[in-house]
């Protein structure tokens, strides 16, 4: 149940089993003063048994009547960079996301966030985590499903019927991954369907896959997985529109088969896929069996929830000013889920930074003073 609490709320801790380590458990027994477990050391402080109190007041869920200065959702490179900012502005700060890092964390590599010649996209999301745990700011692991504002407060509510209240929003929810729209989609997800390649696809060593797209990050998978599959069938459906970078890289690898003006029109399987069948523009039909498909088409804005509540453009983004102002007073947006159009790890995080400084100068100026 500590476990379970504390995954949770988010909480990092280390876990020690003193039924396998008697040195710890002699040292447990010293510390509680007695031999039942769990026992858990917060700093200085022991806590014997799960004391459900305790440990709320320590990293429990907020006290509904309880008015944060600044709402972040998401934790992606934009929040994760608002939440930096807005606790070193002492801004009594929450963020509020589904996990920790975003669509970065699916990245094989980065080569273009600065200070770092290459990185993974875990490795540098795990730093910022890091530099983020550092402050005093509350991290809450739960899905947003509305969002509201009255007498110029906002209150969220999440999809585990928690509720939160804050003086300012930043909105930060990035992006989600665009499907196929064929039939048997939903059926083969997980089942050789993917639609995260640095999260499933070390599974498919030695075995045959196909990308589907023609942009940077279907051209960055492709090339990353002909290391180490049998093959790749890259499909693009009309041109590719990547940077030349990952064309040249492409162009390198013998085991990759590019097929231009090329959609899926069918996935075959049983309870695992199996096979496709691509279409040209010419209308010709082909069946290639392999053991995997990863989706790398594009993405659609998390903005679901805001239709009608702040102004969006006809991608669905949140329009912004230079400033990261959305429609309405009090919110501010970041990242991927606005209408900036580049949509990179550097622009969402500086984004980020200048969200967190206009949320804090609304603060000081326009926000209700009351409510803690
Ligand atoms: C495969 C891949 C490779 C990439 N490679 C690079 C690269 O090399 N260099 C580069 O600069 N950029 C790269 N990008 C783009 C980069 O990752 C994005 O531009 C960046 O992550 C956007 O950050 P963000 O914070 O705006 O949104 P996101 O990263 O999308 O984060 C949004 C966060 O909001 C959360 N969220 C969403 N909806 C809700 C909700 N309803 N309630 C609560 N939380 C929610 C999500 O869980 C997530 O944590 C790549 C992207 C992908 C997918």
């Amino acid at each position: 149940m500590a476990k379970a609490f504390l995954d949770k709320q988010g909480v990092l801790y280390e876990s020690i089993d003193v039924g396998e380590d008697t040195d710890a458990a002699k040292k447990m027994i010293e510390l509680s003063g007695q031999r039942g477990v769990p026992v858990i050391t917060v700093d200085d402080e022991v806590i014997v048994g799960f004391d459900s109190q305790r440990l709320n007041e320590l990293f429990g869920s907020a006290s509904p009547s309880e008015i944060y200065d600044v709402l972040i959702a998401g934790a992606g490179p934009a929040g994760l960079t608002a939440g930096v900012y807005c606790a070193r502005k002492m801004l009594n700060t929450i963020i509020i996301s589904e996990n920790i890092g975003g669509q970065a964390l699916e990245s094989w590599a980065i080569e273009n966030y600065m200070g770092y010649r290459m990185i993974t996209g875990e490795e540098l999301m795990k730093k910022f985590e890091d530099q983020v745990r550092t402050l005093k700011m509350r991290l809450e692991l739960d899905r947003i499903v509305k969002i509201s504002k009255e007498d110029d407060i906002f209150t969220i509510r999440t999809i585990s019927e928690q509720t939160f209240k804050a003086k300012t929003l930043i909105l930060a929810q990035g992006n989600r991954p665009k499907k196929l729209g064929i039939a048997n989609e939903e059926q083969f997800l997980g089942h050789g369907l993917s639609i995260c390649s640095t999260c499933d696809g070390p599974l498919y060593k030695g075995k045959k896959v196909a990308v589907v797209g023609g942009g940077n990050s279907a051209l960055q998978t492709a090339v990353e997985m002909s290391k180490f599959t049998q093959s790749v069938t890259l499909i693009v459906r009309r041109s590719i529109r990547a940077d030349p970078v990952y064309v040249k890289m492409l162009e390198t690898k013998k085991n990759i088969t590019l097929y231009l003006y090329t959609q899926i029109t069918a996935l075959h399987g049983d309870k695992f896929l199996s096979g496709i069948t691509i279409r040209n523009e010419k209308g010709e039909e082909q069946k290639i069996d392999l053991d995997g498909v990863f989706v790398e088409i594009g993405w659609l804005p998390n903005t679901d929830m805001l239709d009608g509540f702040l102004a969006l453009n006809e991608k669905k983004e949140i329009i912004v000013d230079i400033n990261c102002h959305t429609s309405m007073a009090g919110v501010f947006a970041a990242g991927d889920i606005t209408s900036v159009k580049s949509k990179q790890i550097i622009i969402a995080s500086g984004d980020g930074a200048k969200a967190a400084l206009e949320a804090h100068e609304y603060v000081l100026k326009s926000a209700p003073q009351s409510g803690k």
